[in-house]
């Protein structure tokens, strides 16, 4: 239609720039209200050790409570929080969150348990970011808390030696980091072998097309090359049986996807992790 009338897809479905800072103006307006209000809260999905069925830890996953009415995707809010830097105190309010929250969870675990906590590549580069971490976990000693830090490969580009001094750094204070969403961007080798990280989660992507033959043997080739790097695998997204029998067929360590459990608020998480725990 658009074309008939020799017109611009682009400029008639698109919406035009204005109205897109326009739009993302209001947005911040309310992020930085919804911070005020603690509008923000977490959610927590469990990984599993996929030999034993043991809870290996929880990834922390933001939802935005807006107006205490509904919950909004990160997929929606974090894009613009990172754009307009509000991510850098979002993400304060996160670990803090977190760190809350273990304390409780770390009544339920007899064992290291693992907090995973998403750091966007903003957060990452601020300049205060290694001081601003230190000083909110030192207070807090956590009996049998293992903290670990999500990044994506975008925290490398422009500058891998930084990169590698600020986990080298955060490393001191106990605390690990995991590459994720694994095999989408660049999946740069080189950043597998020089990124100084304990794990890699490979995107959910691939489990989605798992039962492909060429997407098999890349998740196997994937996951031979991290075992031999001495990475540990975190396959994502998976969500069902099958795939749940592929991936342990596969040599895969950890597993994380609806299959095993959605991820729960905090009093579900808490359900979640002593019908689990208790006993083992
Ligand atoms: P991510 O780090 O890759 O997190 C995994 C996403 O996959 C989550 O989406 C999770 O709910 C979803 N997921 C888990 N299991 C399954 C499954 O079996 N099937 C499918 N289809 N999806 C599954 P969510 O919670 O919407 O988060 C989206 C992204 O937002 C995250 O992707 C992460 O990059 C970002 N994010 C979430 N919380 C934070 C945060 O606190 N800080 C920052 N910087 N980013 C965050
Ligand atoms: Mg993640
Ligand atoms: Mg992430
Ligand atoms: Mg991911």
């Amino acid at each position: 239609k658009a074309k008939e009338k020799g017109l611009n897809e682009y400029e008639v479905f698109k919406p035009s720039l204005e109205i897109q800072t326009l739009k993302e103006g209001i947005i911040e307006k309310e992020l930085r209200n919804g911070m005020d209000l603690n509008e923000f809260i977490l959610f927590y999905q469990p990984i599993i050790n996929l030999y034993n069925r043991q809870i290996y830890g929880l990834e922390a996953l933001l939802r935005w409570h807006y107006l205490k009415s509904v919950f909004v995707s990160p997929l929606e809010f974090i894009p613009i929080a990172e754009k307009c830097g509000l991510i850098v105190d979002l993400g304060k309010i996160v670990l803090k969150q977190s760190l809350e929250s273990a304390k409780i969870f770390s009544n339920y675990f007899n064992r290291d348990f693992v907090i995973s906590i998403n750091i966007s590549p903003r957060q990452f580069s601020d300049k205060e970011f290694i001081s601003s971490i230190i000083q909110i976990v030192e207070n807090e000693k956590i009996k049998n808390l293992k903290l670990q830090f999500e990044i994506t490969e975008k925290v490398a580009i422009e500058n891998i030696n930084y990169a590698i001094e600020v986990i080298n750094e955060l490393k001191k204070y106990n605390i690990t980091f995991a590459l994720d969403d694994f095999g989408v961007d660049y999946s740069s080798l080189n950043y597998l072998r020089k990124l100084p990280i304990e794990a890699v989660k490979i995107d959910k992507s691939f489990v989605q097309e798992i039962e492909n033959e060429e997407t098999y043997f890349v998740v196997e080739t994937i996951i031979k090359l991290c075992n031999k790097l001495g990475l540990k695998v975190v396959v994502e997204g998976v969500e069902t049986e099958n795939q749940y029998k592929i991936l342990k067929e596969l040599g895969c360590d950890y597993v994380q996807g609806y299959f095993i459990s959605k991820p729960l608020n905090f009093e579900e998480i808490v359900k979640f992790i002593k019908e689990n725990e208790f006993g083992k």
